[in-house]
């Protein structure tokens, strides 16, 4: 990733990509304080366009609010960064990826000189959990680990060191043949992916988790706005593996995820074992929002230019 032509916001610069450094003793690389975004621009029917630019700067700082992280720039700096960055690189659809984190000003817990740095890259990414996925669904598995606990981290942050979970969950599912995982909370109900916040649909209604211990999804919030325009109803309520077990039907939805129909977990097949019908409705009503041919939700889409 670090070999590559363009350039990355770093601390209010263009730098060139390959330029955009940090010391080994960063701190965040150690303790993993830090907190980060994905948010994602698409090729849209007004050109390219970040989806829903403030909602994600508003969890960044959020984040940043919750970790204690005082940071140096205010949310519309970061929203013009964003955008920059996009239009600097000459992309037409991007993943973007702000990370605020704690330099190698000191080192040690107990360091009451750092600073908090905040660098912004974007590239092309297409479908993170691939093409066929989007059409046929994923198969995955409940994850050995558990979800965090509220009093160990808080995942109303989207933090560096969140994402430790994340990964022995999804390394875990991969070796095991999985394309993704299913974590449960600590009092063992469904919490979400490890990137992504999932809905099962059962006799036509839509249920989710609550946050408790799940990150708060923008695209989760976009899959409730549009289920209601389209007269679903969504719960959210304590779900359970089993109850999966016995779904009509299971997505996850999230940034990189977007809308990816689940077709099996544990083995066992979800309602026909293929995307469902309401799943696909809303995934083709999301792809629609998202590239702007839909009628609506324009405020969502900021031009890149
Ligand atoms: N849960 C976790 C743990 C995630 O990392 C993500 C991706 N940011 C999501 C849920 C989905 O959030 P969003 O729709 O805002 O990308």
């Amino acid at each position: 990733m670090a070999d590559r032509d363009g350039v990355i916001w770093f601390d209010g610069q263009l730098v060139p990509w390959r330029d955009a450094q940090v010391h080994v003793l960063t701190h965040t690389l150690h303790y993993g304080m830090g907190v980060f975004e994905g948010i994602r621009a698409y090729n849209t029917t007004v050109g390219t366009a970040v989806f829903r630019l403030k909602e994600h700067t508003r969890r960044l700082f959020e984040s940043a609010h919750i970790l204690a992280m005082p940071m140096q720039h205010d949310q519309e700096t970061i929203n013009q960064a964003i955008l920059e960055v996009v239009r600097e690189n000459k992309l037409e659809s991007a993943y973007i990826r702000p990370l605020c984190f704690y330099g190698s000003e000191g080192m040690g817990l107990r360091a009451d000189n750092l600073k908090v740095h905040v660098a912004i890259a974007a590239w092309t990414w297409g479908a993170y959990l691939g093409k066929d996925g989007m059409e046929k669904g994923i198969r995955i598995r409940t994850s050995s680990y558990t979800r965090h606990h509220i009093n160990v981290t808080m995942c109303r942050a989207k933090a560096v060191g969140n994402y430790m979970n994340s990964m022995l969950a999804l390394q875990e599912a991969l070796s095991c043949g999985y394309d993704e995982a299913l974590l449960l909370d600590a009092q063992g109900y469904v919490a979400e992916g490890s990137g992504e916040n999932i809905f099962v649909v059962r006799d036509g209604i839509i249920y989710t988790p609550d946050l408790t211990s799940a990150l708060n999804g923008i695209t989760r919030d976009t899959i409730f706005t549009l289920a209601s325009e389209l007269g679903l109803t969504i719960k959210e309520k304590p779900i359970t593996r089993d109850e999966i077990y016995i779904a009509d039907e299971a997505f996850f939805t999230g940034t990189a995820a977007e809308v990816t129909p689940i077709r099996e977990l544990d083995n066992r097949a979800i309602g026909a074992g293929k995307r469902g019908p309401i799943t696909e409705k809303l995934q083709t009503l999301f792809f629609d929002v998202v590239h702007g041919r839909h009628g609506q939700h324009k405020e969502w889409l900021t031009p890149v230019k």
